[in-house]
Parts: C-alpha cells; structure tokens; sequence
C-alpha cells in the first residue's frame, strides 16, 4: 500500500511498544453483537482492529457481544464469520460475551463485597428520575446504603430468578453529583427472564453492555480496544471497573464511525428495510451491507482500500460514497475482462455487408493487462446497438449515429447511416448503414478518422441476460439526521431490471461472481440468481462518475 504518515492509533502502539507496555504485546479485537449483518461502518473497524495487529504482529480476536438475548441470532454469527474472513482476516480467539457471564458474574460479587455496588427496587422510570441533568446533581436511591450481606443475597435471588423483569437491578456504587453521567451509579445488571441463543435458560439477569465490555476485555488481555466515539464519556467507567476489580488493565481507545453519504450504517434501521421489504434481503446489492457488496461485485481488497484511504479520524464526517465507488472501480479497470452487451437494443442493418456471411474479429480483453489475451467475436450484417447510439435529429457535437453520420463499430468497420425505420408510436425500429470495407480495425486503410466508437453484438449470434442496475438507495445525503422517518427518503428509482440485454455468446458460461466490464456501460458481477443459459448481472459501478452532485 502506498505511503503515508502514521494515524493515531498507530502513533499509540508504536510508543506503547517502545515503552515496552505489556512486552510490546498487541492484542486487538472487533466486538459485534450478533443482532445483524456486517455494514461498511464494520468493515472499517475490521480493517482498523485487525490490520493495527497485523502491522505490529499482534493478533486480533472475534468476541460476540451477545449480552442481550432479545436481538441475537445464530444466522448473524455465521453471516458475521464468512463476511471477516471474505474480507480477508483470520481471527486468533472465538469468544463470546456469554461464555464470560459466570466470570462476570464472580466480579459482580466482588464489587458487592467491596462496598462498590447495590441492588436497587427503584423502577426503571425512578432510576431515571433520580438521576439529575448534565447541569443539575442526581439523588441518591433510597437502596443504595443496603448493607453488604442483604444485597449479596438478594443478587443471588435475583440470578435465581426469584424477581419478575424489571423488579431490581444492580448498580455500580459512585457519585450521583457526577458531571459525566455515565457515573452516576451506573446499572450493571438488569433481570431478563429471556431465551439466549447460546446459554438458554441458564440465566435470567444479563449484564449492561458498559459492565461486560471492558471486563471481557480484560479476561482475553486485549491490549487495546478501540471503539467509537459515542463510548469517549465511557471510558472512566471502563478504567474505573478495572482498577475496582484489580484485574488485567486494557485501555480503551476511540475513533470516529464511519458514516457514508446516501447511506444508513445502522443495524436497526437496516433491519427495518429488510423486515418492511423495502429491500431484497440483508444482500440485497443496494444495501450497505458486507453480503450485499460481494454480491453486487465488490472484492475484498476494493473495501480494504477504501477503509485505509478513509483513515482513522477523531471527527465525525460524511465520507462521500463516491470514494468507495472510486475504490472498486479502479481495480476492475485493472483486472476486468472488456465484453459486449446491449441494455436498450434497436436492429441495425448493414446493407452492403452479405447476408449470412460471418467474420470472427479479434477482440482485446483487456487493455490495461497484456496477460488477459484475445478473444473471437462474430460479426454479421444485422447487430444490435444501444437505442441510445441513435438519434433521428443529432445535435452538432452528437458522435454517433444518425442520418448521414460515421462511427466506428468496435473491433470492425466505419459504418455510416443511411436510413432508419420508426413504427406507428414513432419508436425506431431498425438502421440502415452502409459499412467502409476498407476500414477494418487495427488494418483501416479508408483515411476516414471519425470521433465515435460504438459497442455492438450480432443479431443472430447474441445470448440474452438479465441485467440489474441500481442507484443510490436514498434521496438525500444524510437520511438519518433528516426530520422524521428515514425511509420517507427512500428513492423509489433505485432499482432497474432489464429482462433482456443482449450480450455476447460466451457470456453464457458464467459463474456467480465473475466480474466484466460492459464496454460504455460500467462493471457486471454474476449475480447468484443466474440459473444455466439464463445469468443475470448485477452493475457494480458505471464508468465514471455520473451522479449529479
Ligand atoms: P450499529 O449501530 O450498526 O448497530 P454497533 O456499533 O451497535 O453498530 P456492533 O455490532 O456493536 O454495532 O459493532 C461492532 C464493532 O464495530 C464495534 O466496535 C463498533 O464500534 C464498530 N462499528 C460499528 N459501526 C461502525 C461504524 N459506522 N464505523 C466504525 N466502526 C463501527
Ligand atoms: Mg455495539
Ligand atoms: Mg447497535
């Protein structure tokens, strides 16, 4: 990868191991609760855990964070594991939260018995209400001076579920005056007589999410766990647990998420366009999913270009989607074979080329790599062109097709226009050329130079495909901080499906996940739904830039 200065994060582990903290040991890890499918926001703390260790010859665990069995689901962990690994990262240690909660529940104790927490009967809109504003102090619970014994007891009842959902909690015991709120005796433990999807009815009280992170944190020895922003007023939390608890002493570090433009980066709200079916699935290619990317034709190493270029900020910002569309492009100019297809075919007939003869042209498959060879493409004396190659009346600067208009088909001849027929609504039915002979491409010999060239396939040779091209998902730059609901900015053109693009014969023999540049027309990946003789393909990404910005 090219050069560049260190970030932050680097800045930190490099000094860390200069001052030989912990023997210079790296230990990162990525977090995900199994409540979803991996978004690009993800895959930017991915690449930012795993590629930290990496660097430093450090290693990375997969920890789910399944402290709440309501959302959690065992598909979310296997959609979890293949999307890491397809983004090219291998885990050190599996881990789950939930196979901590005995040892989480041991450091519970150890607080009660130090004094440092308490089992409250306050509700849960009382706990609230006692708990002050940022400018005005909190009070304390009446519970909150139970002696040691009383609540060791009762945290044992509550784990044997001997209270409904929502009758106590335990509480960490600080200052209700605190001026960071995330102090003021902050809950540790909430009753939950739910079903979990791996310790099922072993547990009814399950830990908060600031009273399992950072203490699992430390049961692996994670070095450095680095989190988002939204977690900065955490963190005395986080190190005042540790010091309580005496136990191993990781430090928490934040970046900013990674929020895209006409992007939602939100489980919840990407779980709502999944349910409510505004969308095909978790994969569907216009989500910002990790699946939905692969399946669109994103690799890899497109994401983990974009996420290096994005880098590692302290501020929040909205990266413009462009940039991750930049990233896949410029690779598959490099690596994409060059194919012919028509989305929007009109018959075109070249009337001095005999009927029923063929030729096989030579056809270059990829400019940009000698390796990529050759390949044969047939031509005949009826093609198909875009619709949109043709204009019946063409402006000055129009290069293509029209009465009295050269262009060059490519890999063949100089064609001119002679005529066109129209059908009784005035569409355009067929074009009538006459082709220079002497024009063949790589030998032309007319010394006629013309300004177009246009992509093609043979009427009688062309296989057909379904093709699907998507724009951007949402209407607005920033969705989920426009006034009400987010899916009211839902753009409903986002979807094209073209039943029958005509392309080239070979085309046929694809597998799911190949990827070709359409001449003129972007980059195709093979969709999944392709059946034999009948693929589908789904545009990654068009050529250029072309969103009106
Ligand atoms: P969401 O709001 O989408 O549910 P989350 O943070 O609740 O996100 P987790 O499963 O807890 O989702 O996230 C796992 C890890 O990925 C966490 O360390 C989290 O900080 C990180 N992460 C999640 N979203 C982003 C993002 N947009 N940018 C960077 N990191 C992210
Ligand atoms: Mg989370
Ligand atoms: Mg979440």
């Amino acid at each position: 990868s090219e050069e560049r200065s260190l970030n932050f994060l680097e800045q930190i582990v490099e000094e860390d191991i200069a001052n030989g903290v912990h023997g210079g040991r790296i230990l990162t890890r990525f977090p995900p609760e199994p409540n979803g499918y991996l978004h690009i926001g993800h895959a930017k703390s991915i690449c930012l855990n795993f590629g930290l260790a990496k660097k430093y010859n450090g290693q990375t665990n997969l920890r789910f964070d399944d402290t709440n069995p309501v959302t959690e689901e065992t598909e979310y962990v296997d959609s979890i594991k293949q999307d890491i690994q397809w983004l090219g990262f291998q885990w050190a240690g599996e881990f789950y939260a939930s196979d901590y909660f005995e040892q989480l529940y041991g450091f519970a104790v150890k607080l009660i018995e130090k004094g440092l927490a308490y089992v409250d009967d306050s509700s849960a809109a009382e706990i609230a209400a006692m708990k002050g504003t940022p400018t005005e102090p909190g009070k304390n619970s009446p519970y909150r001076d139970r002696s040691v014994e009383e609540n060791l007891q009762l945290f044992a009842d509550m784990r044997a579920g001997k209270f409904p959902d929502g009758a106590k909690v335990l509480r960490a015991k600080l200052d209700m005056a605190a001026p960071n709120m995330h102090l003021r005796d902050p809950l540790m433990y909430r009753i939950k007589h739910a079903h979990h999807h791996r310790t099922g009815d072993a547990w009814c009280i399950y830990p908060m999410y600031d009273f399992a992170h950072g203490q699992s944190d430390s049961i692996e020895q994670i070095t450095h766990s680095i989190c988002t922003l939204e977690f900065v007023p955490h963190r005395p939390l986080y190190d005042w647990f540790i010091e309580k608890l005496e136990i191993f002493p990781s430090r928490q570090y934040e970046f900013a998420r990674l929020a895209l433009n006409y992007t939602v980066t939100s489980k919840r709200k990407l779980l709502q366009l999944v349910n409510e079916k505004h969308v095909n699935g978790w994969d569907d290619p216009r989500m910002p999913t990790l699946s939905a990317y692969r399946r669109r034709g994103y690799t890899p190493s497109s994401i983990r270009t974009f996420a290096d270029r994005v880098g590692v900020q302290k501020r929040d910002n909205l990266i413009d989607v462009g940039l991750l569309e930049f990233c896949i492009r410029e690779e598959l100019n490099k690596t994409a074979n060059r194919v012919m297809a028509v989305l929007d075919p009109v018959k075109l007939v070249i009337t001095n080329y005999p009927e029923g003869q063929t030729e096989e042209l030579q056809a270059e498959n990829n400019p940009e790599d000698a390796s990529a060879g050759h390949r044969k493409v047939t031509f005949s004396n009826t093609l198909y062109i875009e619709r949109e190659d043709f204009m019946e009346n063409a402006p000055k600067k129009f290069f293509r097709l029209s009465p009295g208009l050269m262009v060059r088909l490519k890999y063949a001849y100089i064609i001119k226009c002679d005529s066109f027929d129209k059908d009784a609504d005035g569409n355009v039915t067929t074009i009538y050329c006459s082709y220079l002979p002497e024009s063949h491409s790589g030998s032309d010999k007319s010394g006629i130079s013309v300004k177009g060239t246009i992509h093609w396939v043979s009427a009688a040779h062309a296989a057909t495909a379904e093709v699907r091209l998507y724009d951007r998902l949402f209407k607005v730059e920033n969705p989920a901080s426009e006034e009400g609901d987010f899916k009211s900015y839902i753009n409903p053109d986002s979807l094209h499906v073209i039943p029958r693009a005509y392309i080239e014969p070979a085309l046929l023999d694809v597998q799911p996940g190949e990827r070709f540049q359409f001449l003129r027309k972007g980059y195709f990946a093979v969709d999944p739904d392709s059946t034999p003789g009948k693929p589908v393909f789904n545009r990654t990404v068009t050529l250029k830039d072309t969103w009106a910005k």
